[in-house]
C-alpha cells in the first residue's frame, strides 16, 4: 500500500514485510536532480546521503553496486545523473545495507526489486525502450549471478508512472509491443498525422515478464498513481520539463 505524504510516497506494506525503504520523492520535495534537494529528501527519510545510481540511457544494462557511486559532495551534477554514476546503466542492484539505489523518473517506470531471502535489492529505470529491451529480466539475472537470488523469492513492485489512461503512443513504441498480449489498446481515432495511435500499458508488460521469469503473481504489484494524472508527481507528458522524482530503494 502506497502512502504519499509530504516529500515522499512510500510502499509502506512492503517496507514492513521486507525490511527495506521503498519510496519515491514527490513534487513537494522538488526536482530531485537538484543535489541539495535530493540530499534533503534522503535526510528527511533518515537515509544515507551517499547513493549508487546509473547514468540512465534507456538501455538494459544493470550493475551491482558495492559502494556509493555519488554523493551530495559531488562537485558537478550533470544531466541526467552525477558523473560518478555507472555509465550507460539503467539498473543497479546491491546486497549492501543502508546503500540507497536511485533512479530518476517522470513517467517512466521505477521498478523496485527485493530478495528477502538472499538480502538484496534492485532499482530499475524502465521506459518503453527499457521494457522492450527486457531490463527487468536483466536485473533478475544480475541478482541471480551476484547474490544467488531465485525468481520465486523476489518481490517486484512498480512505483508511480504513466498509466495506459494517458500513455498514447505511435510509431516505434507501438511497433515494439504489437506482439505483447495486453500491452496496447487501439485508440478510436487516428492521430492528426493520420497514424493509428495506441495506449501503452507498461505495467501489463512488466507483469507478464515477471511472471515468465518465475516471480510469483502475489509478489508483483503496481502503484495506483498515474504520473500524468496525479500532480503530486512530475510528469514529462504533462509538463514537458526536465524535473524528475527520485525512486529509492534501500536494504535496511
Ligand atoms: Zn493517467
Amino acid at each position: 500500500m502506497w502512502r504519499v505524504r509530504g516529500g515522499w510516497g512510500r510502499e509502506v506494506s512492503l517496507e514492513k514485510r521486507l525490511g527495506v525503504f521503498l519510496g519515491i520523492t514527490t513534487v513537494q520535495a522538488g526536482d530531485a536532480k537538484q543535489p541539495d534537494l535530493f540530499s534533503e529528501a534522503l535526510r528527511n527519510a533518515g537515509l544515507s546521503e551517499e547513493w549508487a545510481a546509473g547514468q540512465q540511457v534507456h538501455g538494459r544494462r544493470v550493475r551491482a553496486a558495492r559502494r556509493p557511486t555519488a554523493s551530495a559532495r559531488s562537485a558537478v551534477w550533470e544531466r541526467p545523473t552525477a558523473p560518478e554514476a555507472f555509465p550507460a546503466t539503467d539498473g543497479v542492484v546491491t546486497d549492501r545495507r543502508n546503500l540507497p539505489l536511485r533512479v530518476f523518473t517522470a513517467d517512466c517506470v521505477p521498478v523496485f526489486i527485493v530478495d528477502p531471502v538472499k538480502n538484496a535489492v534492485g532499482m530499475v529505470h524502465a521506459g518503453w525502450r527499457g521494457v522492450h529491451k527486457k531490463i527487468l529480466s536483466c536485473a533478475v539475472k544480475t541478482m541471480g549471478a551476484a547474490y544467488g537470488s531465485r525468481p520465486k523469492d523476489l518481490w517486484v513492485t512498480l512505483g508511480p508512472h504513466i498509466h495506459a489512461c494517458c500513455y498514447e503512443v505511435g510509431g516505434d513504441a507501438a511497433r515494439a509491443f504489437q506482439k505483447t498480449p495486453g500491452a496496447l489498446r487501439r485508440k478510436g481515432q487516428a492521430g492528426a498525422d493520420g497514424e493509428q495511435k495506441y495506449f501503452l500499458d507498461l505495467s501489463a508488460c512488466l507483469r507478464i515478464e515477471a511472471g515468465r521469469l518465475g516471480v510469483p503473481a502475489p509478489h508483483f504489484s503496481t502503484a495506483p498513481h498515474c504520473t500524468a494524472h496525479d500532480e503530486r508527481f512530475f510528469s514529462y507528458r504533462r509538463e514537458k520539463t526536465e524535473k524528475r522524482q527520485a525512486a529509492v530503494i534501500v536494504l535496511l
